[in-house]
Parts: structure tokens; C-alpha cells; sequence
């Protein structure tokens, strides 16, 4: 309760100031402390949002592990998952330092908006690195981008189905040969999780190009970054929670940070080529198909109909595969993903 005062006392002084020093905040955590920030965003459309932060100082010394949910804010699951994870850790048996975002966009969430912050109409998962003076979605990658990800050693961005999709859960990180070291305990993280499907994409953006992904960004950071898909379409399931928050914890284990862990999946899928089929047609999406299926090159994933009913186009497989995640509800816009088949391919 007294720390809470003191807290309070704080936010009004540096309001006043119109700063936040989050980074001061975080260098004088004490060990054992747990401190909740809601930190103030505004923007020259009138548009605002509180940012909740949670730091956890273990009480002995170690690395710095960030997890964040709601990126995009209808995801669920996730955010689920990261409240469990927040009120159970004990910080006795933490060595480190956790950054936890549980609502990372604040405009969605409270909206209820698959993908998009309605407040700007921007993607958060799409607008890193952000802008100092942009609109607010611009200001809170900014603000990830220039306070999170440079006091974070692992960067982990935590995903599911949005609002249309179905998807199966897997955990994903980039493959970036310029960051070996990196990129190989990405990978050990992935392979501890419990997750049967572990994913790699191709990092192949140059220093200076927009990362435009939150955990892409920490990557180009130089970051160990890494990324949990658990639930769909903007309900909260159990199971994809129950994943998601055993993830973490397994994670922290490997790390050293936290004593309590499961066993990895017995039968691991590795899969690193991706590839997409998207809407040439707005219409009504059909499909017989779901999220885990597995399909031939060719294949007809669904097809679109006009509002009269007839078809008026298909959607094939790109390649032969296992379906990630896919459109599984009727209305499709021209330009949206209708399914991402993923294989393993010889590198
Ligand atoms: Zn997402």
C-alpha cells in the first residue's frame, strides 16, 4: 500500500512534466519489487490510452525477459494467459527481470477490434518502429521500440487467431544468420516450449529497413526475440492459455530464471517455409478445411462467392503443407490472407 502512494505521487509529477522515465523506473526497481505502471499516451487527433506495464525484480540477479500480449487486441488468449502468469510468479524464486505488456493495445482491446487500433485505424503489428510524434498506435511502438526492447535480453511477442482465424498453436522465431548466437537460443526457447510446431521464417530486412513486427524489431535490435500463435477467433480457450502461459514458464526455466517446468513436445514439427494465398475478390469465403489439415500443392483450400451466390473464385494450395492458420469466417475482402501453408524444406 505504501509503495502504491508513492507510485501515484510519482505519476503525477512527471505528468506535470509531461515525461515518463520509464527507464529510471526500471534502474531503481529494488530486488523482490513489483511495480505497476499505467503509463499515459495521447496524440494530436485527440486520441488516448494508459499503457499498463508490470516490472518483476526477482530477488537474486539475472537476464531480463519481456513478454507482451495484446498487440493486437482482440487476441484473447494471450492476454488470458499473460494475466495468469503475472499474478502466479514468485518473485522469491525469480532471478531476473520481467517486462510484461499485458494489453499492448489498449484501443483495441477496449474496443474490441480485430487487428487494427479503431482509434487511428493502424495496425500495431505493422507500425514498428513507430513514431515519436505520430498517431498514438505510432507512439506506442515508439515507445516499445525506444524503452522495452533495449533493457530486454529475450523479447518474446505473444500471438493467437485474430477475430476471423483459425490457426494451430506453434511458437516461431526468425532465422537471422547475421545474429547466430541469437537466433540459436530463439530457437532452444522454441524447442523447450511444449509447443509441437516450431516455425522459423527467413530474416532478410536490412539494418535500417522498418521492421514493422514487434518482435522483428528486437530481432534488428539485436535482441533474442521469439513469438507464441495460441488461440483463435477472439475467444478465450483454455487450452491455447494453458499452452501459452506453460510456454513461458518453460522458457524462463531455460533461461535460468525460473525453477518450474515441463518437459518439451515428444514429437517436435519443425517447419521454416511459408507460404500465403491471398483474396483476389471480396465475397463470402467457404471452406471445409481447417487449421492443422494438411494439404497438396493445388489443393483447393475454398472458394469465394458473390452475394448471389456464385463462385467466383478459388483458393488453392501455394504448396504442399500443413495449414497454420487460415480464414474461417464468411466475409473475405480483396487482399486478405485466406491461409498460410507452411513445409520443411532443406535449407
Ligand atoms: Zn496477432
Amino acid at each position: 500500500m505504501k509503495y502504491k502512494i508513492s507510485l501515484l505521487l510519482f505519476l503525477t509529477t512527471t505528468l506535470a512534466f509531461g515525461q515518463f522515465n520509464f527507464t529510471k523506473q526500471f534502474n531503481t526497481l529494488n530486488a523482490g519489487q513489483r511495480l505497476e505502471l499505467s503509463i499515459p499516451f495521447s496524440d494530436h487527433l485527440g486520441n488516448t490510452a494508459d499503457l499498463p506495464v508490470i516490472l518483476l525484480k526477482g530477488t537474486e540477479e539475472g537476464p531480463v525477459f519481456t513478454f507482451l500480449a495484446g498487440v493486437h487486441g482482440f487476441e484473447v488468449s494471450p492476454i488470458i494467459a499473460v494475466q495468469k502468469l503475472v499474478q502466479e510468479i514468485d518473485l522469491t524464486q525469480l532471478k531476473g527481470t520481467l517486462i510484461v505488456l499485458p494489453i499492448s493495445n489498449p484501443g483495441s482491446f477496449y474496443n474490441r477490434t480485430p487487428y487494427k487500433n479503431p482509434q487511428d485505424n493502424t495496425n500495431l503489428n505493422g507500425a514498428f518502429p513507430g513514431k515519436k510524434e505520430g498517431s498514438i498506435t505510432l507512439k506506442i511502438a515508439h515507445f516499445i521500440t525506444t524503452n522495452i526492447i533495449p533493457l530486454s535480453d529475450v523479447f518474446l511477442d505473444i500471438h493467437s487467431g485474430d477475430a476471423p482465424e483459425d490457426l494451430i498453436p506453434f511458437v516461431c522465431y526468425y532465422n537471422n544468420k547475421r545474429q547466430k548466437e541469437n537466433t540459436a537460443v530463439a530457437k532452444k526457447l522454441s524447442e523447450v516450449s511444449g509447443f509441437q510446431y516450431i516455425v522459423s521464417y527467413p530474416y532478410t530486412i536490412s539494418d535500417t529497413e522498418p521492421a514493422k513486427y514487434a518482435f522483428k524489431q528486437a530481432v534488428q535490435d539485436g535482441k533474442i526475440a521469439l513469438s507464441i500463435e495460441s488461440g483463435k477467433f477472439g475467444v478465450v480457450e483454455d487450452e491455447a492459455v494453458e499452452l501459452t502461459r506453460q510456454g513461458v514458464l518453460n522458457m524462463l526455466n531455460a533461461m535460468d530464471m525460473y525453477p518450474k517446468n515441463t518437459s518439451p513436445h515428444l514429437n517436435p514439427i519443425y517447419l521454416n517455409h511459408q507460404r500465403y494465398t491471398s483474396a483476389k475478390m471480396s465475397g463470402l469465403f467457404y471452406s471445409k478445411h481447417k487449421a492443422g489439415d494438411y494439404v497438396e500443392k493445388d489443393e483447393l483450400i475454398g472458394y469465394t462467392t458473390n452475394a448471389f451466390g456464385k463462385t467466383i473464385e478459388e483458393h488453392r494450395a501455394p504448396q504442399a503443407g500443413i495449414i497454420l492458420y487460415m480464414l474461417a469466417t464468411p466475409a473475405v475482402n480483396k487482399g486478405d490472407n485466406i491461409a498460410c501453408v507452411s513445409a520443411a524444406v532443406e535449407e
